[in-house]
């Protein structure tokens, strides 16, 4: 048997994982096969040459797909926490549209009415290894998950999510996509761990200007629709955010003043080391009072993700 590869859910963590066999996306029928159902957590799966991956989330109560548009690891991003190992030498590799409709027609075609193995489908998530919104064929992929989910009459309820650092969201050529992105229950998930230029710089280590990625977001969230997603956690040694949060809240609440609609925040923190040993998971005492902070200064729904823990807290 060869090596097997197992694959965690959208944030990273707090997730059981499907394992399967790394094969060629041809092999359906062996693949199906050798899916069994496990907690661990190995390999990442672009080293397989797989741009979509199974994933059972607990957040979610179900079956994702992932999909992974960076296939080279590329992004404009060097967070601090950042799980994706990178070496100098990473090829420049574009994700193939061919390649990525073959994989999803496959799971698509394996997943019934009742779902996979008793979990039902809920969302497909573009995510990966680096910044979907950089990658030149996005509206592509944005209308050919639309195309599918059409012709694969999946329910109205199944979630097609994009992950992304806000780089990328007022580009020309999405626009004209967003409407039915949103029509077809699509969700913009958008990391904000930030709360000024110096510790974007500190923390996301990007070279794109505070108050640009603060427009962007701006722009693009006064027309529809987005999902806060922030990591909390110790960077050499400091927690970086002093009592209260209030460079965060700060923010967060300039976007809201500015109209941007924000559904809620995901809160969390790490779950596995990073590569930078300097990264460090807040305990669950300070997840919980960020939390509460959280909901005492913001009108906004906050979901709270421990560094082990399974709950999500959602408030109101
Ligand atoms: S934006 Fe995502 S992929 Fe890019 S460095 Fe940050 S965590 Fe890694």
């Amino acid at each position: 048997m060869s090596d097997r590869i197992a694959i965690t859910d959208s944030l990273g963590h707090k997730a059981s994982a499907l394992e399967l066999d790394a094969q060629s996306p041809e092999s359906g029928d062996s693949l199906e096969a050798q899916i069994t159902l496990s907690y661990a957590n190995h390999s990442r799966l672009s080293e397989f040459d797989r741009l979509v991956y199974p994933v059972i989330s607990r957040r979610s109560g179900g079956l994702s797909l992932g999909i992974n548009l960076n296939p080279d690891k590329r992004c404009n991003f060097d967070c601090v926490y950042c799980q994706v190992e990178r070496t100098d030498d990473q090829p420049v590799a574009e994700p193939s549209l061919a390649q990525l409709e073959q994989e999803l027609r496959h799971w698509l075609g394996s997943i019934s009415a009742e779902g996979y193995r008793g979990y039902p489908l809920r969302d497909i998530g573009l995510a990966g290894d680096g910044e979907p919104t950089t990658v030149r064929i996005l509206p592509q992929v944005l209308q050919l998950l639309l195309d599918l989910k059409q012709e694969f009459d999946l329910p109205e309820a199944v979630k097609l999510v994009l992950f992304t650092n806000a780089t990328g969201l007022d580009r020309k050529d999405l626009a004209p996509l967003w409407p039915s992105f949103y029509r077809a229950n699509g969700e913009v998930w958008c990391k904000l761990d930030y709360w000024d230029a110096r510790s974007l710089q500190q923390l996301n280590r990007t070279s794109v200007p505070f108050e640009r990625l603060v427009e962007k977001i701006i722009g693009f969230g006064r027309l529809y629709p987005v999902v806060l997603q922030s990591c909390f956690f110790n960077w050499q040694g400091q927690t970086h955010i002093d009592a209260g949060y209030p460079g965060y809240v700060a923010l967060v609440q300039r976007l809201l003043d500015a109209g941007v609609r924000l559904q809620k925040i995901q809160a969390y923190t790490l779950a596995r080391q990073p590569a930078e040993a300097e990264a460090r998971p807040w305990s669950d005492a300070q997840m919980d009072l960020l939390a509460c902070s959280l909901r005492r200064n913001l009108e906004l729904p906050v979901e709270l993700f421990y560094e082990t823990g399974l709950e999500v807290e959602a408030a109101g």
